[in-house]
């Protein structure tokens, strides 16, 4: 084997996918070629930097649990696939069937997971957070981003009267760090609610205020972390791209506080 025939294997190498015949061939000419076994090595530091740096969401505790009760009971999947140290690219080779395997397995339970998501059904509140996100999301992307862009809750919660069939309750969070910027109008389970658009430092926060309906709970979806909870025969959802601990902080503000 030369270099030209060792470099398409290298990442399949690095991905611990190489078939036992070209493992065995590309390791005689590692043995002596440092220019493939530097090459290598870049591919599986580039492998490691994006296993740890990109983006991932974390599933909420309660679709983490529906999708572990709805698959089969098997042996738990190893999930960690990394060398402990980086002993020498002969390493790489000597844990190539067990990574293969590994590999093997977890591409079965991705794709077991992929399908058995699909089947589930999704519970009414699920839709509704996916409604809240999205008009959310929609909102921070459109101009019309407020309605009525006030921080005097005595401004923005007369604005609503007349445009829907309920008073939301405003309140006045500045004091807590989450100073009220406006309300909007929007589209929530086919019918119009009320949105009133807070501030945590540079993070839109929003409340979503529905007729209670269904249940809710903490979640974080499509990035964002997302509360509900009911009062008075409201339903509120509260949603922002800011971290769940200024979620809850807000939450137990808004609790606390006069309307
Ligand atoms: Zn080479």
């Amino acid at each position: 084997m030369n270099c030209n025939e060792a470099r398409p294997l290298l990442q399949a190498c690095a991905d611990g996918e190489i078939g036992a015949a070209d493992g065995v061939r590309l390791k005689r000419h590692l043995e002596d070629c440092n220019s493939c076994v530097s090459a290598l090595r870049e591919l599986r530091t580039l492998r490691k930097a994006v296993r740890q740096g990109a983006g991932y969401h974390r599933a909420s505790p309660a679709l983490r649990a529906r999708v572990l009760a709805a698959l089969p009971a098997t042996e738990p999947v190893v999930a960690d696939v990394e060398p402990v140290a980086d002993a020498g690219w002969r390493r790489w080779f000597t844990w190539s069937p067990a990574l293969n395997a590994t590999m093997a397995a977890v591409t079965v339970a991705a794709v077991g997971l992929g399908l058995t998501t699909y089947a589930m059904r999704e519970s009414p509140a699920d839709l509704t957070a996916q409604a809240v996100v999205a008009s959310h999301v929609r909102a921070l992307l459109s101009t019309r981003e407020i309605d009525v862009a006030s921080s005097d809750r005595h401004t923005v919660k007369p604005w609503f009267n007349g445009r829907i069939d309920y008073a939301p309750e405003v309140r006045d969070l500045a004091g807590q760090g989450f100073p009220l910027v406006g309300g909007r109008l929007d589209y929530v389970d086919g019918r119009r609610v009320a949105v009133l658009v807070y501030r945590r430092a540079q993070h839109p926060l929003e409340v979503f205020v529905l007729p209670d309906k269904g249940d809710g709970g903490p979640r974080s979806l499509q990035g964002y972390e997302m509360e509900s909870w009911t009062a008075r025969g409201m339903r509120y959802w509260a949603v922002t791209d800011a971290s769940a601990e200024d979620l809850r902080a807000f939450v137990a503000a808004w609790k606390r506080a006069d309307s």
